[in-house]
């Protein structure tokens, strides 16, 4: 349940100068869904509840931070289907661009920004967090920019180029009183969650081994992707990193050896700077292995597989695409093996991650996801890195419980 206080759009001069917010009470009935009598017989799969979407007056209000193929391909679209959430503002080097955006989603054009004038969002009453969707490089950047113009942060994967800028952004973000969220949407993702409910729950008895890929043929070479200074490395930190952070997210546990080799074609203009492909293996405390795979020089592949010692094994393909998910089950059933295709109501990932980071700041919670989940990703794909140079595996700290790096869980759609 939604606290029972929210956000309005009621906003005063704090003591420092920055516009804060007022809180004020919401009608319970507001969050209480419509009830319809059901079409269907009670033997079909169950609808509903129907959405219970906040009036626009009182969500979260965000600037969107970069103009790119996520922003305007995924995440403005997802909007329409948020609940606590809504966009304000904009920040993009392209004034052209952000206009013409403003104008599609009705955006106010005063509340738009570019990278100079960005840190003038601390007098803007009507963004109460930004959503940072930039090249990797900048990500620590305009998060502290942000946090010292007193917003909250979302920000996109991987939360950074290294642990140490990780380290600075959440330094910054503590130090302003605001809170920092890392966009790993497959955590709020529906089957995503079944998958780790199984896991957990030893469905199929204990998960032993675990193997993971993601895969893409990447094209233009000029693009930031190929850049190291600004996408800090290649296929892993872009894409191998849903290998890495779904298997810790099904697990709850952090590794404890990693070993890895980095490979890239000779002579291919695309990785003259970053690695084409990265294969890994983590060791998990409670025994658990798991086999990764990630490259930027085949055919796109985006799946994992959980192997267990009672009959059966389960996971999706595709796993990390932002839609149409599949879960894959197969199950030993007396003479046969049955293998299953299950699937939950498709609903839209990103809308998910964005309504949770709401409720967040709605409720003074941490997030699912918040900066040390991003941080941990980032200790981790270093070790991958150093043990691929130094040809051995690599040993990583001990975490003291489980879900270790993560605040409490979302609530379920
Ligand atoms: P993109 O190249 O399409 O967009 C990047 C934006 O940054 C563009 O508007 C570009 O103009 C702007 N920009 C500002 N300075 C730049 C510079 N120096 N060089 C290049 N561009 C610059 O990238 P994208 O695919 O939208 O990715 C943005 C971020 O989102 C990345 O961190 C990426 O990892 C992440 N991402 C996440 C997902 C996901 O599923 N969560 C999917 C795609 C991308």
């Amino acid at each position: 349940m939604i606290a029972a206080t929210i956000l309005a759009e009621l906003s005063t001069l704090s003591a420092s100068g920055q516009q804060v917010q007022t809180k004020m009470p919401v009608d319970p009935n507001e969050l209480k869904p419509i009830e319809l009598s059901p079409l269907d017989a009670p033997t079909e799969k169950k609808s509903g509840p129907l959405p219970t979407p906040l009036s626009p007056a009182k969500r979260i209000r965000y600037a969107l931070v970069g103009l790119g193929h996520l922003t305007l391909e995924e995440l403005l679209p997802a909007f329409a289907s948020c609940k606590y959430s809504k966009v304000t503002a904009l920040v993009s080097g392209d004034a052209a661009k952000a206009a013409k955006v403003a104008g599609q989603y009705g955006i106010d054009p005063k509340n738009i920004y570019n990278y100079q004038n960005y840190d003038n969002i601390r007098n803007n009453p009507e963004i109460d967090a930004v959503y940072i969707v930039l090249p990797n490089s900048m990500h620590a950047e305009f998060t502290i920019r942000a946090a010292k113009a007193g917003k909250h942060v979302l920000c996109e994967k991987p939360m950074a180029n290294s642990s140490k800028e990780a380290r600075e952004m959440i330094d910054a973000c503590k130090a302003a009183g605001k809170k920092l969220m890392i966009a790993y949407r497959i955590q709020y993702e529906p089957h995503n969650r079944l998958a780790k409910k199984w896991t957990r729950e030893k469905k199929y008895g204990t998960v032993k081994i675990i193997e993971a890929v993601n895969t893409q043929n990447i094209g233009d070479p000029a693009q930031w992707r190929l850049n190291k200074k600004l996408a800090g490395g290649g296929a892993l930190p872009d894409i191998g990193i849903y290998c890495l952070n779904t298997i810790r997210f099904l697990l709850g546990e952090e590794p404890v050896e990693v070993q890895g080799s980095v490979y890239s074609s000779p002579g291919d203009p695309r990785f003259k700077e970053v690695e084409e492909a990265v294969l890994w293996q983590m060791k998990f405390p409670s025994g658990v292995q798991a086999n990764c795979t990630t490259s930027y020089g085949v055919h796109q592949a985006r799946r994992y597989r959980c192997y267990a010692d009672q009959g059966g094994w389960f996971g999706l393909d595709p796993a990390f695409a932002y839609e149409r998910l599949q879960m894959e089950v197969s199950q030993a059933q007396d003479k046969m093996e049955v293998k299953q295709s299950p699937s939950l109501t498709e609903e839209n990932q990103f809308a998910l991650e964005i309504d949770h980071f709401s409720d967040c700041i709605m409720q003074n919670k941490q997030p699912y996801t918040p900066g040390e989940e991003g941080l941990q990703d980032h200790l981790i794909i270093e070790a991958i890195y150093e043990s691929a140079r130094a040809g051995r595996p690599v040993k990583l700290e001990k975490a003291t419980r489980l879900d270790a790096t993560r605040g409490p869980e979302p609530k379920e759609s």
